[in-house]
């Protein structure tokens, strides 16, 4: 730990000696980022079909490419980003002006999970070196592929004491580490749990975090859905990457009109995606490891298996799963799923969905398909959630241009785009005062100026 001090003061120097604080700095470090991750695109490729089973085609859709997006939309908008913007100015400070600028928070430190390895580590550091920091990256250990050739591309992109990664289990190493570095930002990727404890430890030092947690998220299907396009969605949103995605459907209620219809469309999406045999599929993931898939199997007892429920613990393969008559205070409904098997429950009103939902608090996603906008409208005033669809799954997270995070118990902040640079920057504020103009009043005595103060603080 003592040597990991040292490296750590080291990059406290190396921010503050100001040097990544010019915008051609900051560029050139993109455009070399991305020429690496360029450069390493079969590496990476080969890294995510061995620690998750994804073809080249998934892992670039969900991984390389998505961080490709966010290094050129960083580098079309940074400059503009950075400048300092013009705010205006209350009739109490006036002739004053005012002014923001995004300072650089200082050493960072982004720790990420293992579903989407690549990019959860990567596009944070996007955000991270937009806003002029130096960063320490701790991608996860159930990824070791990917953890290595992050590894490889950070340490031949970037002076050490700019930007870093360290490797090893999390539960050991940052606490520790925390404990001997004071970090300006803690940008936390993963479980409630452990998200909780960052949260704690970051508190002791009055370290701001972002928390991009997890938890279950819902899809409604109101009986005036496209149920073929809904089961399409659902189905790609859910059993793409085997289910381990955060934003994945997690349950599905679907009026008791169409549940029927809806589940014949479903099935019929997951075999023409996925054939009727998902073990041999080119598309199909698997399971991280065997005390996922241990847990993951234990669900499938805990109501009417409806489809699939085929697995192998050897290869770690679980097939797509459709589940009914599930009880709402089973595991299955309290806990995330978090893998491929989707409980689905009939629903009459809006009151009986809404509570079901309420059962879990603030979801990280939401999904609705509707043709009624007023149904539209009331889900998304009543529901707190982090971002959500409708008519659609999953995609949200591919728009650069939404804020992406949770609220509540799926977390807080957001990252993406501007919304990234925001986060990794504070927003320092400048008022500007002339001295040509001097009213007394603003000085005391205050006595008799109560009226004037009425009309001016307004
Ligand atoms: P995890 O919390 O187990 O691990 C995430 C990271 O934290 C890893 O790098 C790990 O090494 C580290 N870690 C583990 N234990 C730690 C501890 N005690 N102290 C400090 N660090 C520790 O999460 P996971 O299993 O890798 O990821 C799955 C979870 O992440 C799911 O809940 C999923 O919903 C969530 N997730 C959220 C998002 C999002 O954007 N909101 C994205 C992907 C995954």
């Amino acid at each position: 730990m003592q040597q990991l001090q040292a490296v750590l003061q080291s990059m406290r120097a190396f921010f503050d000696s100001g040097t990544m604080s010019p915008y051609a700095f900051r560029k050139k470090q993109l455009l070399n980022l991305k020429e690496a991750v360029l450069k390493y695109t079969n590496e990476i490729s080969t890294a995510l079909y061995s620690d998750m089973k994804k073809s080249p085609e998934e892992a670039y859709a969900t991984e390389t490419g998505l961080l490709i997006a966010e290094l050129n939309t960083s580098l079309e908008n940074l400059h503009s980003w950075m400048k300092p913007k013009s705010a205006s100015t209350n009739l109490v400070n006036l002739p004053s002006s005012s002014k923001i600028y995004r300072d650089p928070l200082g050493v960072v430190l982004i720790i990420a999970p293992w579903n989407y390895p690549l990019q959860l580590s990567l596009i944070p550091l996007v955000g991270a070196i937009c806003g002029g920091n130096c960063a320490v990256v701790k991608p996860s250990e159930l990824a070791p592929a990917t953890a290595a050739i992050i590894e490889k591309i950070l340490i031949e992109t970037f002076p050490p004491a700019y930007v870093r990664v360290i490797q090893g289990d999390g539960a050991d190493l940052i606490p520790a580490m925390m404990k001997a570095f004071r970090f300006d930002h803690v940008f936390y990727t993963g479980s409630i749990p452990v998200g909780k404890s960052i949260y704690q430890m970051a508190a002791a030092d009055l370290i701001p975090v972002t928390l991009e947690l997890g938890g279950k998220s819902p899809v409604i299907i109101e009986n005036d859905a496209n149920l073929e396009v809904a089961a399409r969605r659902v189905a790609l949103g859910k059993y793409t990457n085997a289910g381990q995605t955060c934003i994945a459907p997690d349950y599905v209620l679907v009026h008791k009109d169409v549940k029927e219809k809806f589940i014949s469309y479903l099935k019929k999406s997951i075999s023409k995606f996925y054939t009727n045999d998902a073990s041999s599929s080119y598309d199909y993931g698997k399971i991280i490891n065997t005390r996922r898939f241990d847990k993951l199997i234990s669900y499938l007892d805990q109501g009417k298996l409806l489809y699939g429920g085929q697995h192998n613990r050897d290869t770690l393969f679980i097939a797509p799963s459709i589940m009914d008559e599930v009880l709402l205070d089973s595991p299955l409904m309290k806990e995330e799923i978090f893998g491929p098997i989707l409980p689905v429950f009939g629903y009459d009103s809006f009151d009986e969905a809404f509570s079901i939902v309420q059962q879990n608090p603030n979801p990280l996603a939401f999904y609705l398909f509707t043709n009624n906008s007023q149904v539209e409208k009331k889900w998304i005033r009543k529901l707190h959630f982090g971002s959500g669809c409708i008519n659609n799954s999953v995609w949200q997270f591919g728009n650069h241009n939404l804020p992406f995070g949770g609220v509540g118990n799926s977390g807080m902040g957001a990252y993406h785009g501007k919304f990234s640079f925001e986060t990794f920057t504070h927003a320092k504020s400048v008022m500007k005062t002339p001295v040509w103009f001097d009213p007394s009043i603003k000085y005391p005595s205050f006595k008799g100026k109560l009226r004037l103060f009425k009309n001016l603080f307004r």
